[in-house]
């Protein structure tokens, strides 16, 4: 097959009726032909015995269902998989499996590296070469699922046999790729397809103000936000894109989207606690009053290293202690724990390989070397330096 043939991973229902419509097919096939494609994982369409033979000839010319190819495997000592795969624009980027208890988690990028740049993220040093298509987002599912479905029980990944969520907290910037995203989204919940539920698919975002507002329309499932700061002063420094979409834009935009929720829709606001940076209690307190009035759970995510990063983690008082002050303040407070550490696998810490268009990454190494010269006490304040 060739890479200009349409690829139908990626088209939800709706798309793909469309497809065969135009074609001159009954459009009812898609539901078929999204089961094979997503429940038992067939993307051979000669092998789909209840289409019509003349239908699968013709699928199999025109079309292809191809899932992303597997560049590299990594597995955790604690489960957690990573994946490293090729892109049609010749990138890598990276899909982690979280298996915890009953639950399994996939965390898919949704583009070739970031152009966001935020100043404690691996993915944004690497620079940023484009959207992936949705048969690549989708195509990430594919795979964590063929992997579950061939594990049994007894293996290290307990009894799961298949995903419950999933988060869009991979490589990439989701709502800057918004199409391919929420196409992605629906053939993740769709019952045909993955059937996930709606409240376990979270698109997560650095804070793209209008996308969210546009959100609420186009898709239904779960939103957080990389918030990081009690301040604008701060979030610019840390969350670039702050200075474009200021907290105020930001946490209206989420009032928005909740709006067009259940009552008990919440927005996960995500706080990457930095030490020295954002993680004293003054901070919290702040953190606590901006937030009073958005309904949302705040979820804290102790620093994650990684090589050249400028930033540490605070010790585990110092994250009690934060997370306590919101606790009184009477929010919902959840610390995630860091899973995948040693596969450099988690939060912040996927970077793949991307053909950079920025020449950001460059750019970093070449304050690493600065950095690196610069040694000492003043790292904290030299972190800030270099996100400004
Ligand atoms: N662009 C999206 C999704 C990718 S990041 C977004 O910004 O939300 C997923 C989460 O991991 C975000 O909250 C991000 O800010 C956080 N993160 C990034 N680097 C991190 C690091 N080094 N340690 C801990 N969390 C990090």
């Amino acid at each position: 097959m060739t890479t200009a043939a349409t690829n139908l991973l990626g088209f939800d229902r709706a798309a793909l009726e469309g497809y065969f419509e135009q074609a001159g097919e009954k459009p009812f096939r898609a539901r078929i032909l999204l089961r094979w494609l997503h429940r038992r994982g067939v993307t051979d369409f000669l092998a789909m015995t209840d289409l019509p033979a003349r239908l699968r000839e013709r699928l199999a010319e025109e079309a292809e269902a191809r899932s992303p190819q597997v560049i590299d495997r990594h597995e955790s000592a604690d489960g957690t998989v990573k994946w490293a795969v090729g892109t049609d624009s010749g990138d890598v980027v990276e899909t982690v499996l979280i298996p915890d208890g009953a639950r399994a988690t996939l965390c898919v990028s949704s583009q070739a590296g970031c152009a966001l740049d935020c100043a404690f993220c691996a993915t944004g040093k690497q620079g940023f070469n484009g959207n992936l298509a949705a048969a690549e987002i989708v195509g990430q599912v594919w795979l964590a699922e063929r992997e579950l479905a061939q594990r049994g029980a007894g293996s290290n990944l307990g009894q799961e046999r298949a995903l419950t969520n999933v988060v869009f907290m991979g490589m990439g910037e989701p709502l800057l790729n918004f199409d391919a995203a929420t196409m992605a989204v629906r053939v993740l919940t769709d019952d045909l397809a993955y059937g996930l539920s709606k409240r376990r698919v979270t698109i997560s975002t650095a804070g793209v103000a209008p996308r969210i507002r546009d959100l609420a329309g186009r898709v239904d499932c779960a939103l957080a936000v990389s918030l990081h700061a009690p301040d604008d002063a701060l979030r610019n420094e840390l969350v670039p894109i702050n200075r474009r979409y200021p907290i105020a834009d930001l946490l209206d935009a989420c009032r928005v989207w909740l709006a067009a929720q259940g009552p008990r829709r919440v927005v996960t606001m995500e706080y990457a606690l930095l030490r020295g940076v954002n993680d004293s209690l003054a901070q919290a307190k702040a953190l606590a009053k901006l937030l009073r009035g958005v309904r949302c759970k705040i979820n804290l995510i102790p620093f994650n290293a990684f090589p050249g990063a400028s930033f540490a983690r605070p010790d585990d008082e110092a994250v009690q202690a934060f997370q306590a002050s919101l606790l009184n303040a009477g929010y919902t407070v959840t610390l995630r724990t860091t899973r995948g550490d040693d596969i450099a696998a988690a939060c912040g810490q996927l970077t793949g390989a991307v053909q950079d268009r920025t020449r950001r990454s460059a750019r970093h190494a070449a304050r690493n070397v600065i950095a690196g010269a610069m040694t000492g006490a003043s790292g904290q304040a030299l972190a800030m330096g270099a996100a400004s």
